[in-house]
């Protein structure tokens, strides 16, 4: 097999990508919003003025320090949490195929030219339909690769799935009866098998009741208004129903 030669790579990549970034650009004019915003929980990246809104779904290849001029992957960065990391896997495979050593190494000392090289790579194999590279709150340059457009009902479909615990930040939601906590076992029921982190059906939810709530929806024979009233179902955040799970269970 042919081996390719990493800087003729790199460049045709960002030959495509300049392209590739003109259409999106003439496309979306994401430039024309206001604000921008993106949330790792959900991996939607949303541009807005006012109460117009445009998303997308992004996952984010890595960062560039200005301070200290290092490129770190977001594989090789506990702060970015997988649901936006994952699709990185096809860049790193690819650098162990080519003995590429810059798409495998998780953490070195780089520059921003190289940054978009990678950004460009990336897009290529991942088939990006556009890049983004915000500033976050620590001045880390973060490089982005758009996969695809939702429309606001979606976005808003997906951003319902979420709550911000007062515990544990922003997370999927998740339903249980009142007597749930976190210090007092009174039993897990649970509407299906559930484990933490796990793919859902847009139609699932995680759904826990106490062995007392689940006492009355037996005696009534179902999820009716009295056994409803009794449970009186309450939101927490995923974190939460699996702590819970584990308090009475011994698992999660
Ligand atoms: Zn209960
Ligand atoms: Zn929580």
């Amino acid at each position: 097999m042919e081996t390719i030669e990493y800087n003729s790579f790199a460049e045709s990549c960002i030959e495509d990508l300049k392209a590739l970034q003109e259409k999106f650009q003439k496309d979306y004019d994401i430039d024309s919003y206001d604000n921008w915003f993106y949330n790792q929980s959900t991996g939607l990246l949303t541009f807005s003025t006012g109460d117009q809104e445009l998303n997308f779904k992004y996952f984010n290849i890595g960062s560039f320090s200005q301070k200290s001029n290092t490129w770190k992957w977001s594989w090789d960065n506990d702060t970015t949490l997988e649901n936006v990391k994952s699709q990185v896997r096809v860049v790193r495979e690819f650098g162990q195929q080519s003995y590429f050593e810059k798409l495998t190494t998780g953490y070195f000392e780089s520059n921003e030219f190289e940054a978009w090289e990678f950004l460009a790579i990336a897009a290529k194999l991942a088939k990006g339909m556009g890049v983004y590279r915000p500033v976050n709150d620590e001045h880390l340059q973060l490089f982005f690769v758009l996969t695809e457009v939702v429309d606001n009902d979606k976005a808003k479909r997906i951003n319902d799935k979420y709550v911000q615990c007062g515990l544990h930040d922003f997370r999927r939601i998740a339903f249980v009866c009142r007597h749930l906590n976190h210090t007092t076992k009174v039993g897990f029921e649970e509407s299906f098998e559930s484990y933490e982190d796990m793919e859902l059906f847009e139609d699932d939810d995680f759904q826990a009741g106490c062995d007392e709530c689940e006492t009355v929806r037996q005696s009534e024979g179902e999820w009716n208004d009295n056994s409803m009233a009794f449970a009186d179902i309450k939101i927490v955040c995923e974190k939460c129903y699996f702590e819970m799970k584990e308090l009475n269970l011994g698992h999660r």
